[in-house]
Protein backbone atom coordinates (compact mmCIF):
# COMPACT_ATOMS: atom_id res chain seq x y z
CA UNK A 1 0.00 0.00 0.00
CA UNK A 2 1.07 3.39 -0.98
CA UNK A 3 0.59 5.20 1.96
CA UNK A 4 3.16 3.67 4.37
CA UNK A 5 5.79 4.20 1.99
CA UNK A 6 4.78 7.84 2.22
CA UNK A 7 6.86 9.43 5.23
CA UNK A 8 7.14 12.80 4.43
CA UNK A 9 3.89 13.87 5.91
CA UNK A 10 2.81 12.17 8.60
CA UNK A 11 -0.82 14.03 9.46
CA UNK A 12 -1.74 13.39 13.39
CA UNK A 13 -5.19 14.23 14.63
CA UNK A 14 -5.42 17.13 16.44
CA UNK A 15 -6.39 17.09 19.92
CA UNK A 16 -9.57 18.29 19.70
CA UNK A 17 -10.82 16.62 22.42
CA UNK A 18 -9.73 20.03 24.89
CA UNK A 19 -12.98 21.17 26.46
CA UNK A 20 -12.20 24.47 28.03
CA UNK A 21 -14.76 23.81 30.66
CA UNK A 22 -13.13 26.29 32.96
CA UNK A 23 -15.38 28.59 34.43
CA UNK A 24 -12.96 31.22 34.25
CA UNK A 25 -13.66 31.36 30.55
CA UNK A 26 -17.21 33.26 29.44
CA UNK A 27 -19.60 31.84 27.20
CA UNK A 28 -18.46 34.63 24.46
CA UNK A 29 -14.89 33.10 24.48
CA UNK A 30 -16.33 29.69 24.81
CA UNK A 31 -18.07 29.73 21.31
CA UNK A 32 -15.19 30.91 19.88
CA UNK A 33 -12.30 28.52 21.09
CA UNK A 34 -13.80 25.47 23.43
CA UNK A 35 -13.21 22.42 21.72
CA UNK A 36 -10.73 23.79 19.31
CA UNK A 37 -7.26 24.97 19.22
CA UNK A 38 -4.64 25.56 15.70
CA UNK A 39 -4.40 22.28 13.65
CA UNK A 40 -1.00 20.66 15.04
CA UNK A 41 -0.13 19.06 11.75
CA UNK A 42 -0.37 22.62 9.65
CA UNK A 43 -1.39 25.22 12.25
CA UNK A 44 -4.55 26.11 10.45
CA UNK A 45 -6.42 28.10 13.19
CA UNK A 46 -9.66 26.76 12.08
CA UNK A 47 -10.68 23.06 12.44
CA UNK A 48 -10.55 21.25 9.16
CA UNK A 49 -13.57 19.35 7.63
CA UNK A 50 -11.56 15.84 8.32
CA UNK A 51 -13.94 14.44 5.33
CA UNK A 52 -12.62 10.77 5.60
CA UNK A 53 -14.24 7.48 6.46
CA UNK A 54 -11.60 5.64 7.97
CA UNK A 55 -8.01 6.21 9.67
CA UNK A 56 -5.13 4.27 8.55
CA UNK A 57 -3.97 1.82 12.08
CA UNK A 58 -0.19 1.59 12.58
CA UNK A 59 -0.45 -1.86 13.50
CA UNK A 60 -3.92 -4.00 14.02
CA UNK A 61 -5.66 -2.37 16.65
CA UNK A 62 -3.19 0.47 16.53
CA UNK A 63 -4.43 4.10 16.11
CA UNK A 64 -4.48 7.79 16.84
CA UNK A 65 -8.05 7.15 18.55
CA UNK A 66 -10.22 7.09 15.58
CA UNK A 67 -11.24 4.14 13.76
CA UNK A 68 -14.74 4.79 11.21
CA UNK A 69 -16.18 8.21 11.38
CA UNK A 70 -18.98 6.63 12.38
CA UNK A 71 -17.81 6.13 15.63
CA UNK A 72 -15.88 9.22 15.58
CA UNK A 73 -13.97 11.77 13.55
CA UNK A 74 -12.19 14.95 14.86
CA UNK A 75 -14.39 17.76 13.56
CA UNK A 76 -17.16 16.13 15.38
CA UNK A 77 -15.17 15.93 18.20
CA UNK A 78 -14.70 19.39 18.00
CA UNK A 79 -18.46 20.68 17.80
CA UNK A 80 -19.23 17.74 20.89
CA UNK A 81 -16.43 19.12 23.12
CA UNK A 82 -17.20 22.80 22.00
CA UNK A 83 -21.36 22.40 22.98
CA UNK A 84 -20.41 20.76 25.92
CA UNK A 85 -18.38 23.92 27.06
CA UNK A 86 -21.09 26.35 25.98
CA UNK A 87 -23.65 24.18 28.34
CA UNK A 88 -21.43 23.37 31.40
CA UNK A 89 -21.35 19.88 30.45
CA UNK A 90 -18.81 17.28 31.09
CA UNK A 91 -20.18 15.01 27.87
CA UNK A 92 -21.21 16.37 24.19
CA UNK A 93 -22.80 14.04 21.31
CA UNK A 94 -23.12 15.09 18.16
CA UNK A 95 -25.96 13.91 15.80
CA UNK A 96 -28.10 13.77 12.35
CA UNK A 97 -30.46 16.09 13.29
CA UNK A 98 -31.96 17.26 16.19
CA UNK A 99 -35.02 14.24 16.01
CA UNK A 100 -32.18 12.04 15.69
CA UNK A 101 -30.73 13.37 19.21
CA UNK A 102 -34.00 13.30 20.77
CA UNK A 103 -34.73 9.89 19.45
CA UNK A 104 -31.19 8.34 21.06
CA UNK A 105 -32.15 10.13 24.43
CA UNK A 106 -35.92 8.82 24.57
CA UNK A 107 -34.02 5.15 23.93
CA UNK A 108 -32.73 5.36 27.39
CA UNK A 109 -36.22 4.44 28.19
CA UNK A 110 -36.56 0.82 28.26
CA UNK A 111 -39.85 -0.69 27.42
CA UNK A 112 -42.51 -0.59 29.95
CA UNK A 113 -40.60 2.94 30.99
CA UNK A 114 -42.86 6.29 31.29
CA UNK A 115 -41.92 9.45 29.60
CA UNK A 116 -43.32 12.56 31.31
CA UNK A 117 -43.62 15.36 28.55
CA UNK A 118 -44.24 19.16 28.62
CA UNK A 119 -47.49 19.34 27.03
CA UNK A 120 -46.51 22.04 23.95
CA UNK A 121 -43.28 20.13 22.47
CA UNK A 122 -42.00 20.28 19.18
CA UNK A 123 -44.42 18.55 16.50
CA UNK A 124 -41.45 15.65 16.01
CA UNK A 125 -41.12 15.35 19.10
CA UNK A 126 -44.93 14.53 19.90
CA UNK A 127 -45.09 12.28 16.58
CA UNK A 128 -41.86 10.43 18.03
CA UNK A 129 -43.50 9.41 20.51
CA UNK A 130 -46.96 9.09 19.71
CA UNK A 131 -46.34 7.04 16.36
CA UNK A 132 -43.41 5.01 16.73
CA UNK A 133 -41.81 4.98 20.81
CA UNK A 134 -45.27 4.16 21.63
CA UNK A 135 -45.39 0.79 20.08
CA UNK A 136 -41.83 -0.40 21.21
CA UNK A 137 -43.40 -0.24 24.38
CA UNK A 138 -43.09 3.03 25.95
CA UNK A 139 -45.56 4.87 27.91
CA UNK A 140 -45.97 8.88 27.77
CA UNK A 141 -48.33 11.61 29.05
CA UNK A 142 -48.32 14.79 28.29
CA UNK A 143 -48.65 17.87 31.43
CA UNK A 144 -49.20 21.03 32.02
CA UNK A 145 -45.75 21.84 33.74
CA UNK A 146 -46.28 25.40 34.50
CA UNK A 147 -48.81 23.65 37.04
CA UNK A 148 -46.35 22.23 39.30
CA UNK A 149 -48.59 19.88 40.98
CA UNK A 150 -49.68 18.87 37.50
CA UNK A 151 -46.11 17.75 37.52
CA UNK A 152 -45.57 15.94 40.57
CA UNK A 153 -48.94 14.42 39.87
CA UNK A 154 -48.12 13.13 36.36
CA UNK A 155 -44.95 11.43 37.43
CA UNK A 156 -45.09 7.36 38.16
CA UNK A 157 -43.05 4.70 39.43
CA UNK A 158 -41.91 3.78 36.28
CA UNK A 159 -41.08 7.37 34.61
CA UNK A 160 -37.63 6.95 33.20
CA UNK A 161 -37.53 10.53 31.97
CA UNK A 162 -39.12 13.95 32.44
CA UNK A 163 -39.06 16.03 29.36
CA UNK A 164 -39.96 19.41 28.44
CA UNK A 165 -38.95 22.19 26.83
CA UNK A 166 -38.37 26.16 27.80
CA UNK A 167 -39.78 28.30 25.92
CA UNK A 168 -41.71 26.10 24.62
CA UNK A 169 -43.36 25.75 20.92
CA UNK A 170 -45.18 27.45 20.07
CA UNK A 171 -46.83 28.92 22.86
CA UNK A 172 -43.99 30.00 24.43
CA UNK A 173 -44.42 29.06 27.75
CA UNK A 174 -42.03 29.03 30.54
CA UNK A 175 -41.19 26.14 32.54
CA UNK A 176 -39.13 26.08 35.65
CA UNK A 177 -36.40 23.93 35.03
CA UNK A 178 -34.97 24.07 38.84
CA UNK A 179 -38.17 22.99 40.44
CA UNK A 180 -39.00 20.52 37.90
CA UNK A 181 -35.46 18.62 37.72
CA UNK A 182 -36.31 18.65 41.87
CA UNK A 183 -39.70 17.04 41.37
CA UNK A 184 -37.70 14.70 38.80
CA UNK A 185 -35.34 13.76 40.89
CA UNK A 186 -37.47 13.16 44.02
CA UNK A 187 -39.29 10.42 42.00
CA UNK A 188 -36.67 8.02 42.37
CA UNK A 189 -32.88 7.16 41.18
CA UNK A 190 -33.82 5.97 38.15
CA UNK A 191 -35.72 9.18 36.68
CA UNK A 192 -33.98 11.79 34.42
CA UNK A 193 -34.85 15.48 33.42
CA UNK A 194 -33.76 15.96 29.93
CA UNK A 195 -34.45 19.81 28.44
CA UNK A 196 -35.04 20.59 24.57
CA UNK A 197 -32.90 24.20 25.01
CA UNK A 198 -33.31 24.55 20.91
CA UNK A 199 -35.30 27.90 21.26
CA UNK A 200 -33.49 29.53 24.37
CA UNK A 201 -30.09 28.18 23.58
CA UNK A 202 -26.89 28.29 26.06
CA UNK A 203 -26.11 31.82 25.65
CA UNK A 204 -29.56 32.72 27.93
CA UNK A 205 -30.30 29.66 29.69
CA UNK A 206 -27.96 26.57 30.88
CA UNK A 207 -30.25 24.27 31.87
CA UNK A 208 -27.66 21.27 33.33
CA UNK A 209 -26.69 24.45 36.34
CA UNK A 210 -30.26 24.91 37.07
CA UNK A 211 -30.24 20.39 37.88
CA UNK A 212 -31.15 19.18 34.83
CA UNK A 213 -29.65 15.56 33.63
CA UNK A 214 -29.64 15.85 30.19
CA UNK A 215 -29.95 18.78 27.47
CA UNK A 216 -30.93 18.07 23.86
CA UNK A 217 -30.63 20.50 20.98
CA UNK A 218 -31.93 20.62 17.24
CA UNK A 219 -28.10 22.94 15.96
CA UNK A 220 -30.54 23.41 13.10
CA UNK A 221 -31.51 26.53 14.76
CA UNK A 222 -29.92 29.05 16.32
CA UNK A 223 -26.35 27.14 17.50
CA UNK A 224 -26.21 26.77 13.55
CA UNK A 225 -27.57 29.82 13.24
CA UNK A 226 -27.87 30.38 8.96
CA UNK A 227 -30.42 27.92 7.89
CA UNK A 228 -27.87 26.08 6.01
CA UNK A 229 -27.55 22.57 7.98
CA UNK A 230 -29.39 20.17 9.79
CA UNK A 231 -27.71 18.72 13.19
CA UNK A 232 -28.68 18.11 16.74
CA UNK A 233 -26.63 17.02 20.09
CA UNK A 234 -26.87 16.25 23.44
CA UNK A 235 -25.16 17.47 26.17
CA UNK A 236 -24.69 15.91 29.87
CA UNK A 237 -22.76 15.44 32.76
CA UNK A 238 -23.06 11.90 34.12
CA UNK A 239 -20.83 9.09 32.80
CA UNK A 240 -22.17 6.13 32.47
CA UNK A 241 -25.35 7.99 30.84
CA UNK A 242 -22.94 9.31 28.28
CA UNK A 243 -21.54 5.98 27.91
CA UNK A 244 -24.79 4.28 27.07
CA UNK A 245 -25.63 7.51 24.57
CA UNK A 246 -22.59 7.14 22.82
CA UNK A 247 -22.87 3.82 22.35
CA UNK A 248 -26.55 4.36 21.09
CA UNK A 249 -24.70 6.65 18.74
CA UNK A 250 -22.27 4.51 17.36
CA UNK A 251 -24.98 1.40 17.35
CA UNK A 252 -27.74 3.74 15.70
CA UNK A 253 -25.50 5.65 13.37
CA UNK A 254 -27.51 8.86 13.13
CA UNK A 255 -24.38 10.93 13.14
CA UNK A 256 -23.73 13.92 11.09
CA UNK A 257 -20.82 14.70 8.50
CA UNK A 258 -18.11 16.77 8.86
CA UNK A 259 -18.72 19.45 6.67
CA UNK A 260 -22.42 19.61 8.91
CA UNK A 261 -20.16 19.61 12.08
CA UNK A 262 -17.95 22.40 10.85
CA UNK A 263 -21.02 24.69 9.86
CA UNK A 264 -22.76 24.69 13.44
CA UNK A 265 -18.78 25.25 14.80
CA UNK A 266 -18.66 28.42 12.83
CA UNK A 267 -22.13 29.04 13.21
CA UNK A 268 -21.67 29.10 17.17
CA UNK A 269 -18.71 31.65 17.43
CA UNK A 270 -20.93 34.31 16.74
CA UNK A 271 -23.91 32.87 18.70
CA UNK A 272 -23.43 35.30 21.92
CA UNK A 273 -24.02 38.58 19.32
CA UNK A 274 -26.48 36.79 17.36
CA UNK A 275 -29.13 36.19 20.21
CA UNK A 276 -28.57 39.99 21.58
CA UNK A 277 -29.73 41.56 18.22
CA UNK A 278 -32.33 38.48 17.74
CA UNK A 279 -33.46 39.63 21.48
CA UNK A 280 -33.52 43.23 20.65
CA UNK A 281 -35.43 42.84 17.45
CA UNK A 282 -37.95 40.51 19.00
CA UNK A 283 -39.02 43.04 21.89
CA UNK A 284 -38.90 45.67 19.22
CA UNK A 285 -41.13 43.63 17.11
CA UNK A 286 -43.43 42.45 20.32
CA UNK A 287 -43.81 45.86 21.07
CA UNK A 288 -44.96 47.10 17.88
CA UNK A 289 -47.50 44.24 17.90
CA UNK A 290 -48.96 44.48 21.50
CA UNK A 291 -50.07 48.10 20.16
CA UNK A 292 -51.49 46.96 17.08
CA UNK A 293 -55.48 47.32 16.96
CA UNK A 294 -55.84 44.28 14.29
CA UNK A 295 -53.61 42.16 17.01
CA UNK A 296 -55.97 40.04 19.66
CA UNK A 297 -52.13 38.49 21.51
CA UNK A 298 -48.86 38.36 21.92
CA UNK A 299 -47.07 36.00 23.22
CA UNK A 300 -43.12 36.89 23.83
CA UNK A 301 -41.42 35.97 27.44
CA UNK A 302 -40.09 39.67 27.22
CA UNK A 303 -42.90 41.72 27.65
CA UNK A 304 -44.14 42.12 31.31
CA UNK A 305 -47.62 40.63 30.74
CA UNK A 306 -46.47 37.26 29.54
CA UNK A 307 -47.77 35.39 32.37
CA UNK A 308 -44.31 33.37 32.95
CA UNK A 309 -42.42 36.97 32.89
CA UNK A 310 -41.14 37.25 36.82
CA UNK A 311 -39.52 33.22 35.78
CA UNK A 312 -38.20 33.88 32.48
CA UNK A 313 -36.17 36.85 33.06
CA UNK A 314 -34.89 34.81 36.26
CA UNK A 315 -34.08 31.77 34.32
CA UNK A 316 -32.90 33.41 30.98
CA UNK A 317 -30.53 35.95 30.27
CA UNK A 318 -32.97 37.96 27.69
CA UNK A 319 -36.53 36.89 26.23
CA UNK A 320 -35.32 35.13 23.55
CA UNK A 321 -36.12 35.78 19.23
CA UNK A 322 -39.54 33.95 18.68
CA UNK A 323 -42.96 35.60 19.31
CA UNK A 324 -46.40 33.90 18.65
CA UNK A 325 -49.37 36.05 18.01
CA UNK A 326 -53.22 36.00 17.38
CA UNK A 327 -54.80 38.60 14.63
CA UNK A 328 -57.91 39.54 14.57
CA UNK A 329 -59.97 37.90 12.07
CA UNK A 330 -58.81 33.64 12.89
CA UNK A 331 -57.72 31.13 10.89
CA UNK A 332 -58.03 32.74 7.19
CA UNK A 333 -56.69 36.11 8.46
CA UNK A 334 -53.43 34.59 10.07
CA UNK A 335 -52.97 32.45 6.95
CA UNK A 336 -53.70 36.18 5.02
CA UNK A 337 -50.75 37.93 7.31
CA UNK A 338 -48.42 34.75 6.67
CA UNK A 339 -48.62 34.65 2.97
CA UNK A 340 -48.70 38.75 2.81
CA UNK A 341 -45.39 39.72 4.66
CA UNK A 342 -42.47 39.64 2.32
CA UNK A 343 -39.29 40.10 4.32
CA UNK A 344 -40.60 37.50 6.73
CA UNK A 345 -40.14 34.36 4.66
CA UNK A 346 -43.63 32.14 4.73
CA UNK A 347 -41.24 29.08 6.02
CA UNK A 348 -41.05 26.14 8.49
CA UNK A 349 -38.15 26.39 11.04
CA UNK A 350 -35.98 29.58 12.85
CA UNK A 351 -33.06 30.74 14.25
CA UNK A 352 -31.08 31.99 11.23
CA UNK A 353 -29.96 35.08 10.22
CA UNK A 354 -33.33 35.83 8.50
CA UNK A 355 -36.87 36.17 9.74
CA UNK A 356 -39.21 33.40 9.10
CA UNK A 357 -43.33 33.38 9.83
CA UNK A 358 -45.46 30.28 9.99
CA UNK A 359 -48.84 29.15 10.86
CA UNK A 360 -47.64 26.32 13.28
CA UNK A 361 -51.00 24.53 13.28
CA UNK A 362 -50.94 23.84 9.50
CA UNK A 363 -47.42 23.43 9.32
CA UNK A 364 -44.69 22.28 11.77
CA UNK A 365 -47.65 21.65 14.42
CA UNK A 366 -49.93 19.45 11.64
CA UNK A 367 -48.85 16.32 13.38
CA UNK A 368 -50.66 17.54 16.72
CA UNK A 369 -53.97 17.40 15.23
CA UNK A 370 -56.59 16.20 17.01
CA UNK A 371 -54.71 15.39 20.02
CA UNK A 372 -54.43 17.27 23.39
CA UNK A 373 -51.51 19.02 22.16
CA UNK A 374 -53.33 20.90 18.90
CA UNK A 375 -52.25 24.36 18.02
CA UNK A 376 -55.25 26.74 17.37
CA UNK A 377 -55.40 27.51 13.50
CA UNK A 378 -55.40 31.40 14.08
CA UNK A 379 -51.36 31.45 15.66
CA UNK A 380 -49.12 32.85 13.92
CA UNK A 381 -45.16 31.86 15.00
CA UNK A 382 -42.50 34.59 13.91
CA UNK A 383 -38.88 33.68 14.17
CA UNK A 384 -37.28 37.44 14.43
CA UNK A 385 -34.13 37.86 12.35
CA UNK A 386 -30.92 39.95 12.25
CA UNK A 387 -32.27 42.61 9.78
CA UNK A 388 -33.22 45.94 10.54
CA UNK A 389 -35.98 46.26 13.09
CA UNK A 390 -37.32 49.10 11.64
CA UNK A 391 -37.56 46.70 8.14
CA UNK A 392 -39.25 44.14 10.24
CA UNK A 393 -41.87 46.41 11.78
CA UNK A 394 -42.70 48.03 8.24
CA UNK A 395 -42.65 44.70 7.00
CA UNK A 396 -45.57 43.38 9.58
CA UNK A 397 -47.37 46.94 9.25
CA UNK A 398 -48.26 46.25 5.95
CA UNK A 399 -48.96 42.96 5.94
CA UNK A 400 -51.27 43.76 8.92
CA UNK A 401 -53.03 46.46 6.93
CA UNK A 402 -56.84 46.22 6.40
CA UNK A 403 -57.38 43.30 8.84
C1 LIG B 1 -36.56 21.88 15.03
C2 LIG B 1 -36.71 21.38 16.41
C3 LIG B 1 -36.47 20.04 16.72
C4 LIG B 1 -36.12 19.02 15.66
O1 LIG B 1 -34.86 19.29 15.13
P1 LIG B 1 -34.42 18.85 13.63
O2 LIG B 1 -33.04 19.37 13.53
O3 LIG B 1 -35.39 19.48 12.69
O4 LIG B 1 -34.50 17.36 13.59
C5 LIG B 1 -36.61 19.64 18.03
N1 LIG B 1 -36.95 20.52 19.00
C6 LIG B 1 -37.22 21.81 18.74
C7 LIG B 1 -37.59 22.71 19.85
C8 LIG B 1 -37.10 22.28 17.44
O5 LIG B 1 -37.36 23.56 17.19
Amino acid sequence: MVGRTITVVRHSPPTVARTMTDHHYRIETLAIHAGQQPDPSTGAVMTPIYQTSTYVQDGVGQHKGYEYSRTGNPTRAALEACLAALEGGKHGLAFASGMAAIDTVFRLAAAGEHVLAGNDVYGGTFRLLDKILKDYGIEYTFVEMTDLAAVRDGLRPNTRLVWLETPTNPRLKIFDIRAIADLAHANGPRTLMGVDNTFATPYLQRPLELGADIVAHSTTKYLGGHSDVIGGAAILDDDAIHERLKFLQNAIGAVPGPMDCWLVLRGVKTLPVRMDRHAGNALAVAQFLADHPAVDEVIYPGLPDHPQHALAMRQMRNGGGMISFVVRGGADAARRVAERTRLFALAESLGGIESLIEIPAAMTHASTQGSPLEVSAGLIRISVGLESKDDLIADLRSALAGL
